[in-house]
């Protein structure tokens, strides 16, 4: 190739690029200011899911909601997936790529707060959306709508679904979606979380495994037959006494915990029932796997040694997060090109009224207008996100629904999440989860670099769901 070939080839490349780079900023613009338009539609959808905080596998109206909006934006529905009532799939499109986009929808039990900036219960011991997941949701939803119309402009071939997935709140919806192979053809799962800063997360989460341990001993008057009983509640506490003292000598990183769920009636009778429910965690499944074991010895052990009989019920299981990189670069991008917001004069007087409530090394005020550089290492927290990252190439970030500086499952994260900081915040999510989907159907390089990494990281690791054939819990919130 001489030089004058050679230079206009680089022009015509360049030109092509930069046309290119025109057609995206087109695109992009588009799709930011539609839902820009259809955003108090959104915070309206968010709110009602807020009121109705409906816990695991008992959001039947939020679920309904989610579908119905999904419905009339030209979505096919398929409910009831995965032997789960409310868990849903809704379609839009046709063949390959598959991006899926994920929602979730349930509250927390006893965490009812209004949405204002003090601890005021709306309703005595009931539920509240201490984690966000009413903008989740909608977001979600907001989201896949968005491609949905990008798609059906028919410049790209392809097929955009939401997720409808219930009780990520310790039901591990997702775990049984999954089992069901509702993600078998998906070649990208998009997703982001509720949060007091806009961020994109490269990191892992903790395996979590969960369990109720009951045991079963034989009454007896306390006082005039103790011989003749053998107590249940010595077998919860001779299992907690067992475990306590392994802390010392499981990796440290380790978290382990438990509440008694029943320790008997009455101090006069013998307890011939006690339970204990347990959590265990650890940032690899693979050596949580070794630290269950241990703990399921000392709880047979405890049952040996009081004379009474145990069985536990796996409640559930989820793995750690397997982040993929070639994803989050690409949410990256989008994550900047919607960047944060400001506050109104009004949500500024809530947030300052909420600070004072809030302990810790609290992240500046108006971090809510910047994009925080990505999280990474160990984020402390469980999801069931973690057992679909190691069956599809998996992305998340952050949206700051919450003020600076709040933890999840507060009283502040359920006020903030009621009002406009958190729809404000859930819109920064629904733009960066779409530009994100739009950008993979674009670009045709994303999705195999992102598959390669996957591979890589898998080793060759074969996903197993640790709940087995257990049918989901769908009673484990009554
Ligand atoms: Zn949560
Ligand atoms: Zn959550």
């Amino acid at each position: 190739m001489n030089r004058v070939s050679r230079v206009l080839v680089f022009s015509l490349g360049f030109a092509g690029a930069a046309a290119a780079q025109a057609r995206k900023s087109t695109w992009a613009d588009a799709v930011l200011t539609d839902l820009d338009t259809k955003a108090p539609g959104y915070a309206t959808t968010a709110k009602q899911i807020w009121g109705f905080a409906e816990v695991g596998y008992q959001e039947e109206k939020s679920s309904a909601l989610l579908q119905d909006r999904l419905r009339s934006a030209g979505f096919s529905i398929e409910a009831g997936v995965g032997e789960m009532p409310t868990a849903f799939v809704a379609s839009y499109g046709s063949g390959k790529p598959v991006i899926a986009i994920v929602g979730e929808f349930d509250a927390l039990p006893g965490l009812s707060q209004d949405a204002v900036p003090m601890r005021k219960v709306l309703v005595e011991g009931g539920p509240g959306h201490g984690c966000g997941h009413h903008l989740f949701g909608t977001a979600a939803a907001a989201a896949a709508i968005s491609v949905k119309d990008w798609l059906a402009q028919g410049k790209r071939p392809g097929t955009i679904r939401f997720y409808g997935t219930p009780a990520e709140e310790g039901g591990g919806g997702k775990i049984y979606m999954v089992r069901a192979g509702v993600f078998k053809d998906v070649d990208a799962v998009v997703s982001w979380h509720p949060g007091d800063l806009n961020q994109v997360t490269r990191a892992t989460t903790l395996a979590n495994n969960s369990a109720k341990f009951r045991f079963h001993g034989v009454s007896a008057h306390a006082a005039a037959a103790p011989d003749q009983g053998r107590s249940a509640l010595d077998g919860v506490e001779a299992m907690n006494a067992m475990v306590n003292l392994m802390r010392e000598h499981v990796p440290q990183e380790a978290r382990i915990h438990y509440i008694i769920t029943s320790g008997g009636k009455a101090p006069n009778v013998v307890p011939d029932f006690a339970e204990v429910y347990y959590y265990a965690r650890h940032s690899d499944m693979r050596v949580l796997d070794g630290i269950w074991e241990r703990i399921l010895n000392a709880a047979k052990g405890a049952a040996l040694g009081t004379g009474t009989t145990m069985d536990f019920e796996l409640v559930n299981s989820v793995y750690n997060v397997l982040p993929n990189d070639a994803l989050a670069d690409v949410m990256q991008g989008a994550l900047e090109r919607v960047g944060g917001y400001a506050y109104s004069p009004d949500e500024k007087a809530f947030a300052e009224k909420i600070r004072p409530s809030l302990t810790g090394t609290l992240p500046p005020m108006d971090e809510t207008t910047r994009v925080t550089p990505p999280e990474t290492g160990v984020s402390p927290g469980s999801t069931d996100m973690g057992d679909l990252s190691w069956v599809v190439p998996t992305v998340q970030l952050s949206a700051a629904t919450w003020v600076p500086g709040t933890p999840a499952h507060s009283w502040q994260a359920v006020a903030a999440g009621g009002m406009s900081i958190g729809s404000k915040g859930m819109m920064v999510a629904a733009k960066t989860m779409a530009l994100t989907a739009i950008e993979l159907f674009s670009n045709p390089a994303h999705l195999p670099k992102a598959r390669a990494e996957f591979d890589k990281r898998l080793g060759g690791f074969v996903y197993q769901s640790r709940v087995g054939d257990r049918k989901p819990p769908l009673d484990y919130r009554r």
